[in-house]
């Protein structure tokens, strides 16, 4: 599918919800995406992008920065502590603040850097142990102690089960982020970007739909 058409599939389902358009962002996730794939995304003007890995984006993102202005990058994936810093000079936004120790960490080296991305927690609405993120249940906790650390929280994120009606997790994210009033909601991807969207939706991060399938080798 072309940028263009998921951009107007963004468009007409934020015209269903009554949603103001252009509330949506479209973070075009490039993770392991050959780089003519990429660059083509990026000379059709697109600019805003999102990786999982801090060594890989830092392999490949320098370089695309040089030849084009104004890309904005954020960090989907997990991060460990230890490359918080690299991270912090890399992103624009980080999608996945999931624990206390990553607070403490961000909120440290912010005052070192003197600056901090925006930060969304991720929030595990599934409850899967294998999966990162608070669980629902912590999530009003972690929110207040990483406001009272400083950190710029900007809204909340989630990866829904793969076998499970994301809808659901949509709504119960929307839900948690009200209460807490939060506006960003980073949900949906290539196979419910548009649910999201009409459960509100600010920032859908879509891979495959936008590139083609990954090279998983
Ligand atoms: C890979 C990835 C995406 C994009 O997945 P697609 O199914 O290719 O759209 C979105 N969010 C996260 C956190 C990812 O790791």
């Amino acid at each position: 599918m072309s940028l263009s058409e998921i951009k107007s599939r963004i468009k007409a389902e934020e015209d269903r919800a009554g949603r103001f358009p252009g509330t949506t962002r479209l973070i075009a996730v490039s993770k392991r995406q050959p780089d003519d794939r990429v660059r083509a995304v990026l000379e059709e003007g697109h600019r805003l992008f999102g990786e999982n890995k801090v060594q890989e984006a830092a392999g490949k993102w320098p370089g695309f920065r040089d030849d084009f202005d104004g890309v904005e990058l954020h960090l989907l994936g997990p991060l460990q502590t230890n490359k918080t810093k690299q991270a912090m000079e890399l992103f624009d936004a980080i999608h996945s603040l999931d624990r206390p120790k990553l607070a403490k960490t961000l909120a440290r080296l912010s005052g070192e850097l003197g600056h901090c991305p925006d930060l969304f927690i991720q929030v595990n609405t599934g409850e899967e142990p294998q999966k990162a993120g608070v669980m629902p249940a912590d999530a009003d906790k972690f929110i207040a102690e990483c406001r009272d650390l400083g950190l710029p929280i900007v809204g909340l994120m989630c990866i829904p089960p793969v076998d499970e009606e994301p809808s659901l997790h949509f709504a119960l994210l929307a839900k948690i982020a009200e209460r807490n009033g939060l506006d960003g909601l980073s949900m949906g991807m290539s196979g419910d970007y548009e649910r999201a969207v009409a459960l509100g939706a600010t920032h859908v991060r879509v891979g495959s739909a936008i590139f083609g399938e990954r090279d998983y080798g």
